[in-house]
This record gives C-alpha cells, sequence and structure tokens, in this order.
C-alpha cells in the first residue's frame, strides 16, 4: 500500500512484549478496539489521557493512508463496585443517588464524555456500541463457552473455568502471570465466591437479585452480562474474529483484556488480537488519577483552574499538548509547572505554524544551500520516523521545536528561506502543520474559525450551570454566568434550556 513513502511502523505489542512490524491483517483496512467509559459519572483527566493517546493512534493511522474502522464502546450495563462478582452495580447505584432512571445516568455521562472529546478534539470513532444493545450477542457468547466445556451454570450464574481452559490454553500471557500464582494469591473468600469452582473463575453471566434494576432474560435465568463479556462481543462484532489492534489503559491488561482472551479462545477458538496497545496512567504525585481516591480533576476543573491543586487553569490544547509530551506508554505526572511550560510549547509550535504559513520564498532551484537544504529534510524524515516508531510523539514534537526554531530564524530573517529549494520549502510547509494538526490533533485556539471547539467549550459550561441549578447550587450557576459576563458572554435561560452568545 501506499503509506506516502513514511518509515514503517512499528508498535509495543504489550502481548508479546516487543516492538513489532505493524502489518495489519487485510492492509489497507485496519481494525482497532479501544475500551471506553463507564459512563456512571463524568470522565476524568486520566480517562482523557488515554482517549488522546489512541486518538493520535487512530490519526496517525490513517494519514499513512490506511482505511481504519476504530471501535470505541460504551459500558453502560453497570461494572459491579469493587469490579469483583459481587456487589451493586454502579450505574444502578448512580441512578439511585442522582434520583434518576439508569439510563438517564448513561445519556447523561455519555452526552458529557462527547463534550469533554469534542473540546480535547478527539476524532469520533467510527462505531460507538453500547453493551446494553448487544445482549443479545452477549447471551450467545456465554452459550458457546458453556458448549465448548469452558464455563459452568450454578443457581442461574455462568463462570468461566479458568482451571479448565488453562488446561488447553495459556491463562496469564498478557499480564505475565502465572495461574499457579494467582490461585495462592487469592485465598480469601469473598461473599458469593463460594459459588465459584475457582476463585480466579469469574462470571460471564450473573443471576440478578430482586433489587438490580439492569436485567435481561437468558437460558440461565433473569440476569445481567459479566464485565469482560461485552468487549469480547463488540469487538469480534464489527472487526471480525481476529482483529488488528486493541487498546485501553494499562489498568485494564488485568484482568479485563486478560478474560477478554480467554473468552474469544473458549467461545471461537481464536486469539482475538494482533496487538495489544496499553496507556500509562496520568498519576498526581506519584499516584494513578483515580475517582475513588479522590485525587481526579474534571476537565472543567482544570480549564477553569478551580481546584485546590490547580495554580492556573489550563486550556484543552495546552492539556492535549501536555499529555503528547510524554510517550503513552510512560507514566505522566500531573504538575502545574509541567503544564505552564507545555502552554509555552504550544504557543511557539502554533507561532511557528502562522510564521511558515506566511512566509514569502523566492527561491532559485539552480543556487540554494545544500547543508541548509538537507538540515531542513533531515528534520522532518525524523519526526515521522519518531512517530512510526511505536508513535513516539515526545520525540516528534522535540523535532517540531527544532524545525520551529528554524522557522522563526527565517522569519526573523537570520537565516534565509530562499537558502532552500522548493521541494524542501513544501515539504515543509505540508508537514510541518499536518503533523501539528491532523496527526498531534492540536487546534490553533486564538484562531477565529475555532467556533466549533467553543461550541463544544460552552455546551459542558451551560450543562454543568445546569447541574448546578437543578440542585439549587445557585453559587455555582452564578459564579459561572458571571465568569461567562466578565468574557462578554451571555447566557439566556428560557423554556427549551439554555442559550448564549456574545454580548
Ligand atoms: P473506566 O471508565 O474507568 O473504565 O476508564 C476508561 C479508560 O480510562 C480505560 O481505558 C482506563 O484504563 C483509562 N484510565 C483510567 N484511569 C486512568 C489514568 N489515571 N490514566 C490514564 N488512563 C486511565
Ligand atoms: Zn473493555
Amino acid at each position: 500500500m501506499d503509506t506516502n513513502n513514511k518509515p514503517q511502523l512499528t508498535i509495543y505489542n504489550s502481548h508479546s512484549r516487543k516492538k513489532e512490524a505493524f502489518k495489519p491483517l487485510n492492509s489497507p483496512y485496519v481494525g482497532m478496539y479501544v475500551c471506553g467509559p463507564t459512563v456512571y459519572s463524568d470522565v476524568h483527566l486520566g480517562n482523557v489521557r488515554t482517549f488522546i493517546a489512541f486518538d493520535v493512534v487512530y490519526r496517525y493511522l490513517q494519514y499513512l493512508g490506511y482505511k481504519v474502522r476504530y471501535v470505541r464502546n460504551i459500558t453502560d450495563v453497570g461494572h459491579l463496585v469493587g469490579d469483583i462478582d459481587e456487589g451493586e452495580d454502579k450505574i444502578a447505584k448512580r441512578a439511585r443517588l442522582e434520583n434518576l432512571e439508569p439510563m438517564e445516568i448513561v445519556q447523561k455521562y455519555t452526552n458529557g464524555f462527547h463534550d469533554v472529546m469534542r473540546i480535547y478534539n478527539a476524532i469520533s470513532p467510527s462505531i460507538e456500541p453500547q453493551a446494553t444493545g448487544h445482549i443479545v450477542e452477549q447471551i450467545e457468547m456465554v452459550q458457546r463457552i458453556l458448549d465448548n466445556g469452558y464455563g459452568y451454570e450454578v443457581n442461574g450464574s455462568v463462570y468461566f473455568d479458568v482451571v479448565k481452559y488453562n488446561e488447553e490454553y495459556p491463562y496469564g500471557e498478557l499480564s505475565g502471570r502465572k495461574i499457579e500464582d494467582l490461585l495462592s494469591g487469592t485465598r480469601e473468600e469473598l461473599e458469593g465466591q463460594q459459588e465459584k469452582k475457582n476463585p480466579l473463575d469469574f462470571a460471564i453471566w450473573k443471576k440478578a437479585d430482586k433489587g438490580h434494576i439492569m436485567r435481561w432474560n437468558s437460558p440461565w435465568g433473569v440476569g445481567f452480562p459479566g464485565w469482560h463479556l461485552e468487549c469480547s462481543v463488540m469487538s469480534t462484532k464489527y472487526l471480525g474474529e481476529t482483529f488488528d489492534i486493541h487498546g485501553g489503559g494499562m489498568d485494564l491488561r488485568f484482568p479485563h483484556h486478560e478474560c477478554e482472551i480467554a473468552q474469544s479462545v473458549a467461545a471461537d477458538g481464536k486469539a482475538p488480537v494482533q496487538y495489544w496497545m496499553h496507556t500509562n496512567m496520568l498519576t498526581v504525585n506519584g499516584t494513578k488519577m483515580s475517582k475513588s481516591l479522590n485525587n481526579s480533576f474534571l476537565p472543567h476543573e482544570l480549564i477553569s483552574g478551580d481546584h485546590p491543586l490547580l495554580e492556573q487553569g489550563y486550556s484543552p490544547m495546552t492539556t492535549r499538548f501536555f499529555m503528547l509530551q510524554s510517550h503513552y506508554a510512560s507514566t505522566l505526572d500531573f504538575s502545574n509547572e509541567a503544564l505552564q511550560a507545555a502552554e509555552k510549547g504550544y504557543q511557539r509550535l502554533m507561532n511557528a505554524c502562522k510564521a511558515l504559513d506566511k512566509m514569502h520564498y523566492d527561491g532559485d532551484d539552480n543556487n540554494y544551500n545544500q547543508e541548509e537544504t538537507d538540515a531542513i529534510n533531515q528534520l522532518v524524515d525524523q519526526a515521522f520516523e519518531h512517530l512510526s516508531d511505536d508513535f513516539s510523539t515526545p520525540q516528534a514534537i522535540a523535532r517540531l521545536f527544532d524545525l520551529s526554531k528554524k522557522i522563526n530564524s527565517y522569519n526573523e530573517k537570520k537565516l534565509d528561506i530562499n537558502n532552500l529549494n522548493s521541494n524542501t520549502l513544501n515539504k515543509l510547509k505540508e508537514a510541518f502543520p499536518a503533523i501539528v494538526f491532523d496527526i498531534l490533533g492540536l487546534q490553533d485556539e486564538s484562531a477565529s474559525d475555532n467556533a466549533e471547539a467553543m461550541d463544544g467549550l460552552m455546551d459542558l459550561i451551560l450543562d454543568i450551570r445546569k447541574e448546578a441549578r437543578d440542585k439549587k447550587d445557585w453559587d455555582t450557576s452564578d459564579k459561572i454566568r458571571n465568569v461567562l459576563n466578565t468574557l462578554n458572554i451571555v447566557v439566556k435561560d428560557g423554556k427549551e434550556g439554555s442559550s448564549w452568545g456574545m454580548g
């Protein structure tokens, strides 16, 4: 295929633990599945990091000429609190707390998630399937696992038989765990574990108690699917029994992704994924950002700066740039200093884009400076080599900074742009904004045509204001209105909801 003569892409496959040349099963078509959010609360900045990382993967694959089908699910069947096979469904719990229907919770937080993705300029996936829309397929998969002898039914629930599976296939390969170690590490008796033959077994179908709101009929009685099942079903339904890339955060590698592999092999005899990719965690003072640890920021807190850990607000593109300055597989620690540096770095790139766009060229292809021309060609080529080296955005950005210095020197007439030949200048003019805007997905926040981002931001702000008003939290709703007024943005409240306009 034509990959614009770009270097061969290599991907670190967290299954083989090696960098491998990327060879799609059916080039130029690529199937990519990424585990999406569980929509029982607002997404936090850690979640955003993972989705931005895969947004760059999606963008770069497309830039290389691949035709990508990108599937990212919405988990709208609640995982159980504590992510064990017992406890209360997170969505149902939230519905009770907010006095809403579970599906209202799902809709509300799905909308919020979409707003956030739009603000951070993440492209929508090609398909965004919901777990509740695929219950029939999940029941069919449970049945295939049972038919093949890798599951057993107890009292209306169906469990995956990990020990039986491990007799024929290796369980634990993805996460590098051995079943013997796992078995010796799980001695404690959790409630409900007594139904299982073995503590490592996991529910693929769970009987619903009387109070469980999200429930469906099945051959085993009324219940709901196990945590890992939806991703196995929806990835293979839309991408085939074996597909190219499966992504998600590192915290999903075990047990979620390990169980996905086991389910697909047990049901259909095939390993589902060629390349497993895992993003590393966004941390705060070295600890994973997580809702349950109370160390998470919501995107609107980061934008407004309204959080005890924040010295100021940071714009969505500053944040996106901050995230891309580290490799997706490294941990990234949040700090005000790093974000403030990112703010400057992002601005430098925007300025270079503008200067390059306006650059006047009057060179002569018969009389140019070979050394200067080679230097530019080399920096551009290196930026692509880094991107093709497991999406190494920090190194690619370092080359963009080198190029920005050159562009500034041309702009300030310290170097003469006419020393370049026209091919090289055209290559620079094409590649620099392509990497900045199309591949890294940055936007010029100062540009007047940035109305779309502004719309997304205002949707989010008005949603938050509505929530505050619904809760009669007048302090917050007044604060939002006042800050908007100082920015010359006027909010009008009508019967159909609130709208906004420039004053
Ligand atoms: P969840 O809604 O908790 O299933 O998370 C959605 C996605 O965000 C998953 O791929 C998680 O692995 C990822 N994620 C959760 N916390 C973090 C974090 N602190 N840093 C990066 N990714 C995260
Ligand atoms: Zn998943």
